[in-house]
């Protein structure tokens, strides 16, 4: 189980890119998808403006996502916009496996945002859970690690 804490933070997600985000997710139903988040990030807040898509090349969509390679690394090339990314749990709640957390080392120093999508009971619809990625350089003398954390934080669509 992991621990989660929360942040008092805005996140604010582009109505536009939120659509497109649903969409996407519900269209790869029963398999994971992914893609990045796009934006802004200033003292208070994160503003996401714009969904990508990237396809989802693991070995096992139906649990687990891995980004295409040159999908992804084009994003990677270009960091000025790149905020955030997400992908989705199909068969569970939106919150952060121990392997997304084992991840972030590969990538986390990039993003400041990750979001996970799920479907709703009746699954017709999808719900966004919305993290801020902490830095292990960001952490207090007191509590030094080298993992990353993950923040939940109040996500508003604009
Ligand atoms: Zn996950």
């Amino acid at each position: 189980m992991t621990k989660l804490l929360v942040s008092d933070e805005e996140m604010l997600l582009h109505a536009a890119a939120a659509r497109e985000l649903v969409a996407h997710t519900l269209l790869h139903l029963p398999h994971e998808s992914c893609g990045v988040l796009l934006g802004t990030t200033t003292a208070g807040s994160i503003r996401i403006e714009q969904f990508q898509p990237i396809r989802n090349v693991a070995p096992d969509p139906l649990h687990a996502f891995m980004f295409h390679p040159e999908e992804w690394v084009k994003f990677c090339l270009q960091p000025e916009r790149l905020v955030g990314i997400v992908h989705s749990h199909p068969h569970s709640q939106p919150i952060p496996s121990q392997d997304d957390l084992t991840k972030l080392s590969g990538y986390g120093q990039l993003l400041d945002a990750y979001l996970i999508c799920s479907p709703n009971q009746s699954g017709n619809s999808i719900i966004i859970h919305s993290y801020r990625i902490i830095h292990p350089t960001s952490h207090s003398k007191a509590e030094i690690t080298d993992r990353y954390r993950l923040l939940r934080t109040q996500l508003t669509v604009t």
